[in-house]
């Protein structure tokens, strides 16, 4: 299998130099690899997709040095292929239809006596599993358990951070899949394209690394091989948040991509002496290389 690697932005705003990381991250490791590098718009989530900017992320990338080997391929395009992947799962009886609004969760929580969150989200707290009880169904959930209903504990690896683990159960609980207004979910999309575009290495944003087990159990679910994983550091805001356009990142300069690409890297930890985009990526991929040595499948 040709190692490949993937930059999978959401377009909602342009490149900025916390999403320059991951993008440059995953293309040196591609290249490190010998193996192809893909980019996908992951526009799923269509409100919150801003129209143009797409375009402006490619050609972003493109001042960068950074060529997709492949035309970038568009998530809000492949609805039916996630259909099928979630009629697969129903009929495994892996999934099941949910009729709990925020509130309701919220209400199951109280009746409790506690809240169990996660990063502002609400852990769900499994009300549907075992049938609507009169509710509507509004979206489609996946059953994060093991088969006996016992908790779920995801190991993995990642090639930066080492040995993880997390209790999918308790600290996440059933994720959707599909949701209420017709959307598919990220955790979804993201589980079924990197499987069918043949993705063996994804190296992504730190801010992603809670998400990897639950993707994990899904891929096992669809029976897709679980592909190799590195999280980059996350560039951090002056408000200690994660760097966003919601916290003013500045679009990256592309008049002046060598400083954009020095700067992502120091953030990556790899540096280069070269003086033009080129130069200054291939000896970026040494650098890499010699930090993450390439795995082999
Ligand atoms: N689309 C996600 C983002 O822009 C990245 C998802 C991924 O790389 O798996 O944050």
């Amino acid at each position: 299998m040709t190692p490949t690697g993937r930059f999978a932005p959401s377009p909602t705003g342009p490149l900025h130099a916390g999403s320059l990381v991951a993008a440059l991250a995953s293309w040196l490791d591609a290249r490190a690899h010998g193996g192809r590098w893909l980019v996908r718009i992951e526009d799923v989530d269509t409100p919150r997709s801003v129209v143009g900017v797409d375009r402006i992320i490619l050609a972003q990338l493109v001042m960068c040095g950074l060529l997709p080997d492949e035309r970038p391929v568009w998530q809000s395009t492949r609805g039916d292929t996630y259909k099928k992947a979630l009629q697969s799962l129903r009929d495994q009886m892996r999934v099941y239809p949910c009729g709990c609004s925020r509130r309701d969760i919220e209400l199951a929580w109280e009746a409790t006596g506690q809240v169990r969150m996660r990063h502002g989200e609400l852990v769900y707290p499994g009300t549907c599993r075992h049938g609507l009880k009169g509710k509507q169904p509004r979206a489609w959930r996946l059953r994060c358990t093991n088969d006996d209903d016992s908790d779920l504990h995801i190991d993995w690896f990642d090639r930066r951070l080492g040995a993880q683990t997390q209790n999918v159960t308790q600290s996440i609980g059933d994720i959707v899949l599909q949701r209420s207004d017709g959307l598919w979910a990220y955790q979804m999309a993201v589980v079924v394209d990197d499987a069918d575009q043949g993705v063996t290495h994804v190296v992504r944003g730190g801010d992603m690394t809670e998400s990897t087990p639950r993707q994990i159990h899904l891929q096992r679910a669809l029976g897709f091989s679980t592909p190799h994983y590195l999280h980059t550091p996350v560039v951090m805001a002056a408000d200690g948040e994660k760097l966003s356009k919601q916290n003013g990142a500045a679009a990256i300069d592309v008049s002046q991509p060598l400083a954009a690409l020095r700067e992502a890297g120091a953030v990556l930890g790899v540096s280069s002496s070269g003086t033009t985009v080129a130069d200054w990526l291939a000896g970026a991929v040494q650098a890499w290389a010699a930090l993450y040595p390439p795995t082999s499948r």
